[in-house]
């Protein structure tokens, strides 16, 4: 077979099926992780986004906490098209960021995901009346105009933790619409909590094309999202991972930023992992995860060593709600925490706790704390805390 350089490559290889190039017979090799690679170039693994027709590599870029530009340019000139934005993030500045990049450059060189969060009341999960089907398209239309794209490849209906939700007609006649528009190639789901039931919801759907779990070795409830995968593998769903590290790349050091990445790679059914970087540091650490996946005895103790601190990642197993006398949604306020500390990304955090209807005074007039957390938090503190961010004016936040 002959040669063919990365551009080419993953050019032909986004555009995937819906009338694009078909894609070439080299990847395969590089599957296997026997990609060839000249000097100075480093090694590209690939793996087919479920029954979609499109090969991305398997880290690629989460956008989610950097409005950097340049490195967004970097990422792509490296060779990660995929870049995975929400309507939400940075108040739309993310979008706006992504769309000034890839602003002349060829479509087919670039494989763009968004994301619409329908309103909802965050305790019951219930969507709110304006949770409608007009509302989910006019985001959509919000989100194109600032990426300056009539298209988006994947649109997720965005942060779902309920089967229920996941049926929600409204979205779903949303992406339908969409989709017969030619506003967006796939429909998508994603779910940061109670992971195992919305992907098992995907797969009867028949409907969604992508999911996007949350996916690394913290949760407690591993075997079951892999069980769950296994079935939307079969079933021909595209499977991009999220919050792999477990708590954001702050905290951690380069090897177990390493082996966190290579343990979710591990599973098959992964297609990709949308990595946060937000440094050109952490880019090229990344970039270096695709040399070798194998994951080495040492890395895997390393992994379980770092289970065993409390670290920032809630599980959202919900143990904690019952026993709050506040009635507070602790996995928001947990995940909150998460973005601040293992983020810094705090307007993210600011935004999230906006949208929690939260009592004025919270934490302060318990007593003694009833709430037990599985991951062993020290809850009511953690709260305090995040909700500092409360007074902050949001103006003195702004990217
Ligand atoms: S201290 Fe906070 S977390 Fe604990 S029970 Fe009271 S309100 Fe709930
Ligand atoms: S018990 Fe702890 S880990 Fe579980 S949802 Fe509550 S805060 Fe998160």
């Amino acid at each position: 077979m002959g040669k063919i350089n990365r551009r080419d490559f993953f050019r032909s290889s986004v555009a995937g099926l819906g009338g694009f190039l078909v894609l070439p017979a080299l990847d395969h090799r590089a599957e296997e992780g026997k990609g060839e690679k000249s000097k100075g170039q480093k090694k590209f693994l690939y793996r087919n986004l479920g029954k979609t027709g499109v090969k991305l590599p398997v880290i690629t870029m989460g956008v989610m906490n950097s409005d950097n530009p340049n490195l967004i340019r970097a990422a792509l000139e490296a060779g990660m098209y995929h870049l995975d934005t929400a309507h939400g993030y940075m108040r739309g500045k993310n979008e706006e960021v992504i769309g000034s990049v890839i602003k002349g450059r060829p479509r087919d060189s670039f494989f763009i995901a968004t994301k619409i969060y329908l309103p909802r009341d965050e305790s019951s999960g219930l969507p709110r009346e304006t949770a409608t089907e007009q509302f989910f398209l006019s985001r959509l239309d919000t989100s194109l105009k600032r990426l300056g794209l009539d298209h988006v490849d994947i649109l997720y209906h965005h942060n779902v933790w309920t089967r229920d939700f996941a049926f929600y007609e409204p979205a779903l006649k949303g992406l339908e619409k969409a989709k017969k528009d030619g506003k967006v190639r796939f429909a998508g789901i994603t779910t940061h909590r109670n992971e195992p039931e919305v992907i098992e919801a995907a797969v009867e759907s028949k409907f969604y094309e992508v999911i996007q779990i949350a996916y690394n070795h913290r949760q407690k409830h591993g075997p079951k999202i892999r069980e769950a995968l296994a079935k939307a593998g079969r079933a021909g769903l595209g499977v991009v991972a999220m919050k792999t590290l477990g708590g954001g790349q702050r905290n951690l050091e380069k090897a177990e930023a390493r082996a966190a990445l290579k343990w979710v790679l591990q599973d098959p059914n992964v297609n990709t992992i949308i990595a946060g970087f937000t440094t050109f540091d952490q880019l090229e650490l990344d970039l270096s995860v695709m040399e070798d996946l194998t994951l080495k005895p040492a890395e895997k103790s390393l992994l379980e060593r770092m289970k065993m601190t409390a670290g920032l990642y809630c599980q959202g197993c919900e143990q904690c709600l019952q026993s709050c006398r506040q009635n507070l949604p602790i996995p928001d306020l947990m995940r909150g925490y998460m973005y601040v500390y293992g983020y810094r990304n705090l307007i993210e955090a600011q935004d999230l706790l906006a949208s929690l209807n939260l009592p004025s005074t919270l934490c302060q007039d318990c007593g003694s704390c009833r709430v037990k957390c599985a991951s062993g938090f020290d809850v009511p503190a953690r709260i305090r805390d995040v909700v500092r961010l409360r007074e902050v004016p949001p103006e003195f936040l702004s990217a």
